[in-house]
């Protein structure tokens, strides 16, 4: 081997070492926008009807609320045949009992989780989407909840693996909880456990009120990233905020697809966000999709 090109393979490794250690893995291949939407945003009087709506929009990713294992069936039913898949379970809190320190309590959501990890694993979901607690559902200090978190997680982890799913931390802005409100956060976590069912979610919503920009926070959570929220600033489908505040702009995804691209992403972009005043979802969620897909369109195109 030549000298120079000797000297440009090792350079490359060299990189490569380094965007390893810094995300595990360098992408394989570029980043998709798999658009979706949860359950309660789509317009249509049943599931299937919900279905047919988001899939003819150019959607592929439902998002169920809270732990639907009475449902598995009639979610796979509504499913089948078409090009749509479950996203992500959004459960939540399960008002705080994972970190109290009441032992029945926090037993008691371990195991709410762990059944709500064995339906995700039924549905082929993405994963569990955990948020540790709101404001006033622990007294608790950040450090005592990473404690605690460090502590039951690893198990919980195990067994979101034998479920064939994963547990998605998700940070949300200060005005909803004193604890992770930032990716960083939440990747700090998954950095320390370093276990394949520990993994984390991000949310454009609070990303624009918290975190410096959309592109570093995705970039230093890439590692762990496996599922996104999507909503304006004011928090209705992408798209909406001059409806609500013509005055101001409007809330850009382009920043944040950018890094999306370039990490290799893979999952689902989901909404999760109102809708504004006197818009009608039918027409209003695909002008969303729309408009993802022109922000998605400018933020890939060669510079
Ligand atoms: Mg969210």
């Amino acid at each position: 081997m030549q000298r120079r090109r000797f000297l440009q393979h090792s350079l490359t490794a060299v990189g490569a070492v380094a965007l390893n250690a810094q995300t595990h893995a360098a992408p394989a291949k570029p980043g998709v926008l798999k658009l979706g939407s949860q359950e309660g945003r789509l317009p249509g009087g049943s599931l299937k009807e919900k279905v047919a709506n988001l899939e003819k929009w150019g959607g592929c990713g439902l998002e169920l609320g809270g732990d639907p294992s009475g449902r598995i069936a009639e979610v796979k039913e509504a499913i089948q045949g078409t090009g749509v898949k479950v996203s992500a379970l959004c459960w939540g809190s399960c008002n705080g009992d994972l970190v109290s320190m009441d032992p029945a309590k926090r037993k008691a959501g371990i195991e709410a989780i762990r059944k709500a990890l064995d339906t995700a694993g039924a549905l082929e979901s993405t994963g569990v989407i955990f948020v540790p607690c709101f404001h006033k559902q622990s007294e608790l200090s950040p450090a005592e909840l990473d404690k605690i978190l460090w502590e039951i997680l690893p198990a919980i982890g195990d067994h979101a693996k034998k479920a064939g799913s994963r547990v998605l931390l998700e940070p949300l802005n200060k005005g909803e909880t004193f604890y992770l409100n930032r990716l960083d956060q939440a990747a700090a976590i998954c950095r320390k456990l370093n276990h394949p069912g520990i993994c984390l979610m991000g949310d454009f919503y609070h990303m624009g009120l918290e975190e410096k920009t959309d592109a570093a926070a995705f970039t230093a959570a890439a590692p762990w990233l496996h599922h996104v929220h999507l909503a304006s600033r004011v928090r209705n489908l992408p798209g909406q905020d001059k409806l609500q505040q013509p005055d101001k702009p409007e809330r850009s995804f382009v920043d944040g697809f950018r890094a999306l691209h370039q990490i290799g992403y893979q999952d689902y972009c989901s909404l999760e966000c109102g809708c504004a005043k006197d818009t009608d979802p039918m027409l209003a969620v695909p002008a969303a999709f729309e408009y993802l897909r022109g922000q998605w369109a400018e933020a890939i195109k060669p510079a």
